[in-house]
């Protein structure tokens, strides 16, 4: 018998016959005698369609009132499967992020957990229920409604495996495991049965949105045993487990881990700054105080007293961040300030980079051989990512996923 937190994402709960689905799975588990506390998401699309009623209003939406809307979606989905096992003669229970004790901070649409409080969902499991939590969202401690940011509810289930000391977490999606890259763009990807947690971290945060980077470093703060599997398969085999050990040995041949790409990457460019100290503070700073991550930074080589300066953040702070910009520009009399939102980072990742160089080149030649243009790059100990025009995005992931080997066991 085990404590056990499952995660079922969008695609598993997308309408009633995938809500009972997933309430058979859960049967299964409860049948054995496993204590389940059950995190799901919004059916998917939901949380897009909220999100677009919202900027159908306006376009820079009261991020108070956006959490209001977009915590709705989990809401249907907890009270339907609640109701579904109920139905089937299993005791369960939903709870939304505010009635579970979910206490984030107050940084609307993207806060984060700060504690959960334990009382009523350990007295609900000594009870027998199953509890079923509604993930993406929490409560500030004035009891204003918050969420976690996009691909959120993975966060919440690990927090609560971290809470209540679950002997896994398991985080069920519409693919069996983690792959070497992205199976919906290159066929040949390998599912990978273990994957370290570094890697992972690295990967979730350039943008395989499999899991959301911040659940990974949860998990590795709190030691919470994790693991990704299929919910739509009969059997669902081991998926893959995120492993704390160190690598021992790796074959030469495995330098590469896996590829992300992220396709939510915008850039923005500041043209003919004066050359002074502190525009890149003056303008990242003006960025930052409204909790907008700016991502890859590059500042040109200054010609006569003025400089260019670009930087990327996520998409959906693109249209903020260029009037934030926009703004900070003409308080320094810049002489022009650009947005593009056609690029994407294709990012490789692998431990065994530490001990092989020329990675990087081997890169950078694989990508000019098709004729893709590399417009920024960035590197670190584990990683090499570019950013590219997205027209050429797949292509490249397939590219690049050739050229290491990736579809070969090494
Ligand atoms: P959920 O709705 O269950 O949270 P997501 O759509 O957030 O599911 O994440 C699962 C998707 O992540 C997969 O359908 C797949 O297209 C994508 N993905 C991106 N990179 C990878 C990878 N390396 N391994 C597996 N899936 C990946
Ligand atoms: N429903 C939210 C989203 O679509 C959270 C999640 O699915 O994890 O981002
Ligand atoms: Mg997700």
């Amino acid at each position: 018998m085990s404590l056990l937190v499952q995660k079922f994402g969008g695609s598993s709960v997308a309408n009633l016959e995938r809500i009972r689905n997933v309430a058979n799975k859960i049967k299964k588990f409860k049948d054995k005698g496993d204590d389940l506390i059950i995190v799901l998401s919004a059916m998917s699309g939901e949380t897009d369609r909220l999100l677009n009623l919202a900027k159908s209003i306006d376009q820079f939406p009261n991020q108070r009132e956006m959490d209001v809307i977009l915590s709705t979606g989990e809401q249907v989905t907890v009270a339907l499967l609640s109701m579904t096992l109920n139905a089937m003669g299993i005791k369960a229970k939903s709870y939304t992020g505010t009635q579970a004790g979910i206490l984030t901070n107050n940084v609307h649409t993207k806060a984060k957990i700060q504690s959960i409080a334990e009382d009523r969902i350990r007295k609900d499991l000594d009870d027998g229920y199953v509890v079923v939590v509604a993930g993406f969202q929490g409560v500030t401690i004035d009891g204003e409604i918050t969420t976690l940011g996009r691909g959120g509810s993975d966060t919440t289930a690990v927090a609560l495996a971290a809470q209540f000391k679950a002997d896994e977490c398991q985080i069920y999606t519409d693919v069996d495991g983690v792959y070497t890259t992205d199976p919906r763009i290159e066929k040949k990807a390998r599912k990978l049965d273990t994957i370290t947690f570094e890697e992972m971290l690295e990967l979730a945060s350039l943008g395989s949105k499999v899991l959301q980077i911040r659940s990974v470093e949860l998990a590795g703060k709190y030691n919470v045993p994790l693991r990704v599997l299929s919910s739509l398969l009969e059997e669902p085999g081991n998926g893959t487990l995120i492993t704390f050990e160190e690598k021992e040995h790796y074959v030469e041949s495995e330098i590469i881990t896996g590829i992300a790409l992220n396709r939510d990457e915008t850039q923005i460019t500041v043209l003919g700054v004066p050359d002074t100290p502190g525009i890149a503070f003056n303008i990242l700073d003006a960025i930052g105080q409204e909790n907008i991550d700016v991502d890859l930074i590059v500042q040109n080589i200054s010609e006569d007293g003025t400089t260019d300066f670009t930087f990327t953040v996520n998409a959906p702070d693109y249209d903020r961040a260029l009037m934030i910009t926009q703004k900070v520009a003409d308080s320094m009399n810049a002489r022009q300030v650009f947005g593009r939102t056609d690029i994407a980072k294709l990012s490789i990742v692998g431990v065994g980079m530490r001990s092989n160089s020329g990675v990087a080149s081997r890169m950078f030649h694989a990508l000019a051989q098709e004729k893709i243009n590399i417009l920024m790059i960035s590197t670190s100990e584990i990683k090499v990512s570019v950013i590219i025009e997205s027209k050429y995005a797949e292509l490249a992931v397939r590219v690049l996923h050739d050229e290491f080997n990736l579809h070969i066991e090494p």
